[in-house]
């Protein structure tokens, strides 16, 4: 039996920032039966792209009054297009406070 090294690198799953909304088993529940309604992107769908889907978003963040729990606001999402999603909510974020 092999000795293991030290766990000293290990990490938790990469996160933008911590939500405990995200570790709640409700949410995990919504996600896996909405990625089972939409197992493909929705945005790349739009583009005619297939492209499994990564992660389920809400299309009204919830930081902009979204309801999290409703599934008409979910939509399956690839990483690619979660990102830049992301960034133009932050950008336009920033333009409101501006
Ligand atoms: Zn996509």
């Amino acid at each position: 039996m092999p000795i293991l090294p030290p766990l000293y690198n290990y990490r938790k799953p990469k996160q933008t920032r911590h939500d405990p909304f995200y570790d709640k088993q409700r949410w995990r529940d919504l996600t896996i039966s909405h990625r089972k309604e939409e197992p493909l992107c929705r945005k790349c769908k739009e583009r005619g792209i297939v492209t499994a889907g990564t992660l389920v978003d809400h299309i009204v963040p919830r930081l902009e009054g979204g309801d999290e729990w409703d599934e008409d606001n979910l939509q399956t999402l690839c990483d690619r297009c979660h990102q830049s999603k992301r960034q133009s909510e932050k950008n336009k974020r920033q333009r409101v406070q501006a």
